[in-house]
């Protein structure tokens, strides 16, 4: 019961790696407020029954992430935990291939929302004396990827928010941290709408670890990040990638091919 009475919004409820961690809190004892714009996130509080409530809200909107802290402080009395998970992968192309339009809806969620919601998460958190904000970045925001640069900017911009958040608050007893998915199989990847698990042996050839990485995953880094077992982390992006950001595993590889008086 790492998260015993506390009280957690989290955004993007409905699916993935957001589902994920309001299924696990939940088990941990915590009080979860399940936030989406698809609709989903009404199952997913109706599986956790009391301790759980379902909100419809747009993390781009302001009106919207406002009602979803009031919910939390209205239903359960206070806000503890904030994790800004919501997003989307947005286009795939080279920079001069990307639309404004993209850019701004890419921005809007990824970027704005996690800006909404750590303002008025921040200011329900001041009043109650602190708490753990956990922002979804990704390993895009730390690394270039090829075609990726409209969202990559966006996690990047998180990773900011982020650590600037950190220094803002530091001193309030308020964290500010994120997790940094690789690749996950989740509502991202289209097989696995149908296929909630990645099927036997699929491998990623660019992952070191070779295996997907699994919504679970990232939920468990959330908690840590959440709970009290990280009073003195703040300011920090944790990868969740097989490994992906550590560096180029293929020369690893190459270099144990290589004979030992060559290596
Ligand atoms: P997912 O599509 O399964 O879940 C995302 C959820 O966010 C959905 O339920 C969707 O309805 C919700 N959402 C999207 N826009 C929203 C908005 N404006 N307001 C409220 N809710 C909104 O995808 P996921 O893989 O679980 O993604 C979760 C987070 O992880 C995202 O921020 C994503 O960018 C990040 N991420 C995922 C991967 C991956 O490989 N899956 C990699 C890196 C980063």
């Amino acid at each position: 019961m790492r998260l015993k009475d506390k009280v957690a919004v989290i955004t993007g409820a409905g699916s993935g790696i957001g589902k994920a961690m309001a299924l696990l809190f939940a088990a941990e004892g915590a009080k979860v407020v399940c936030a989406d714009r698809s609709g989903q996130q009404d199952e997913v509080a109706a599986s956790l029954g009391a301790n759980a409530v379902a909100v419809h809200a747009d993390v781009s909107s302001s009106k919207d992430v406002q009602n979803m802290i009031a919910t939390a402080e209205k239903k359960f009395g206070r806000l503890d935990v904030l994790c800004n998970n919501a997003g989307f992968g947005g286009g795939l192309a080279p920079l001069h291939e990307q639309t404004e339009e993209l850019y701004d809806n890419v921005h809007n969620v990824n970027m704005k929302g996690v800006f909404l919601g750590m303002k008025y998460g921040i200011i329900s958190m001041l009043k109650t004396g602190g708490g753990s904000i956990v922002n979804t970045a990704s390993a895009a925001g730390m690394v270039g990827w090829m075609g990726h640069s409209v969202y990559g900017a966006a996690k990047a911009g998180v990773l900011q928010l982020t650590k600037c958040a950190a220094l803002d608050y530091a001193e309030k007893n308020i964290r500010c941290n994120c997790v940094c998915p690789g690749y996950t199989w989740t509502g991202l990847v289209p097989m696995s709408k149908t296929m909630p698990e990645p099927p036997p042996g699929a491998t990623v050839p660019v992952i070191p670890m070779k295996r997907w990485g699994r919504a679970q995953d990232l939920a468990n880094a959330a908690l840590f990040l959440a709970s009290d077992e990280a009073s003195y982390v703040t300011g920090v992006a944790i990868p969740v990638d097989g490994g992906y950001t550590a560096g180029r595993a293929e020369l690893i590889a190459n270099a144990s091919d290589l004979p030992k008086e060559n290596r």
